[in-house]
């Protein structure tokens, strides 16, 4: 950026002759004319052999806009236009202004901040607000259909991996399915209700919704639980995630997340791990959200059915207990991504 001249330091040899066109500003009348400038403040307008002063404090003088003619307007309406931008850079440079309010701007750190702080705001409202209402509406117009193949499909990974088919014993599984047939049965909906048993040694005591209608719960779960209220609540909790689809919301938020990541913060290399962690952080704060909704539909479920809603603080506290007690990674894997469970349930 150019360091604006003293107009003490400034001698009129320096500044340029300008050409240019004056208008009365009252009729059409055009006449050649000069700018003769004679300090940094004061010019002589020169038009039809005729001279008179004119204090650059008094004038004002449109921006740059590429090549098109500048214009100085003067106090009593009458204007100078011409195409030699360049001179009036130098004239305005002179002044101690330089070409329009960008400069202006560079030189406003507090302008700067705000406007930083302003863009902060709007993000943190889009993501915060926006992308969440967003990726409801979105989800509530993808089909249940989509749901399900998405479910499917991430079934299909994990099966054979992670998950073994469950060792309980047959009448053991017919009966959580009958509980889970009571959960699910006022939340139709046209749902591909599933119960998914599976023996997963390396999860430990777990259970998860995928978008569709498939709850998958381990035997480690099953056999943590001291009664099958207890694992009602549980499946009223997955439950709460399918109806409300938190799995295909959470998919639209990642991706509308990374992509305003990449708008944001785009490709500047020295914050290209803060770009790779704020989607993973979000995504962490909006399951916390997910989380609560899905409690808060367990309980209600709970209360509607005689059971007291203590049964799923219960086998959370427990879950909790046999975490802080036992070297298993794999649960505190689980819990990294849920709300503390001191935030969702009254332990004893
Ligand atoms: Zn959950």
């Amino acid at each position: 950026m150019r360091s604006a001249t003293s107009s003490m330091s400034i001698s009129p040899s320096d500044l340029p002759l300008i050409q240019g066109t004056w208008f009365d500003g009252r009729s059409a009348r055009a006449c050649a004319a000069a700018l003769r400038p004679q300090s940094a403040d004061l010019c002589w307008l020169e038009a039809e052999a005729q001279q008179c002063e004119v204090f650059l404090t008094e004038v004002s003088v449109s921006a740059r806009i590429g090549q098109i003619p500048r214009r100085l307007t003067f106090a009593d309406g009458s204007y100078f236009e011409t195409a030699d931008n360049d001179g009036i850079d130098v004239l305005m440079a002179a002044r101690g202004s330089s070409r329009g309010w960008v400069p202006w701007l560079e030189r406003q750190w507090k302008v700067a901040l705000l406007a930083l702080l302003g863009v902060a705001g709007i993000c943190i409202l889009l993501v915060t607000v926006v992308l969440p209402r967003l990726a409801t509406r979105i989800a509530d117009a993808v089909p249940t259909s989509v749901d399900a193949q998405i479910g499917a499909g991430v079934l299909r990974t994990l099966d054979g991996r992670l998950l073994l088919p469950s060792t309980l014993s047959p009448q053991r599984q017919k009966q959580l399915q009958t509980h889970f047939a009571a959960v699910t049965a006022d939340s139709s909906r046209g749902t591909a209700w599933q119960l998914q048993l599976r023996d997963a040694a390396s999860i430990g005591p777990n259970a998860f919704a995928f978008p569709g209608g498939t709850v998958v719960m381990t035997d480690q779960l099953v056999n943590l639980a001291q009664n099958d209220e207890e694992l009602l609540s549980v499946l009223a909790h997955e439950a709460g995630h399918v109806y409300r689809r938190h799995g295909l919301r959470q998919l639209v938020q990642g991706l509308g997340i990374s992509a305003l990541a990449m708008i944001v913060l785009g490709d500047v290399s020295a914050i290209t791990s803060l770009a790779g962690a704020a989607p993973a952080l979000l995504q962490a704060s909006y399951s916390r959200d997910m989380e609560r909704e899905a409690d808060a539909y367990s309980r209600d479920w709970l209360n509607r059915h005689g059971i007291p809603p203590q049964r799923f603080d219960d086998l959370l506290c427990r879950l909790a207990a046999s975490d802080t007690h036992s070297n298993a990674k794999n649960t505190a894997d689980y819990f990294a991504s849920h709300p503390a469970v001191s935030d969702r349930a009254h332990c004893p």
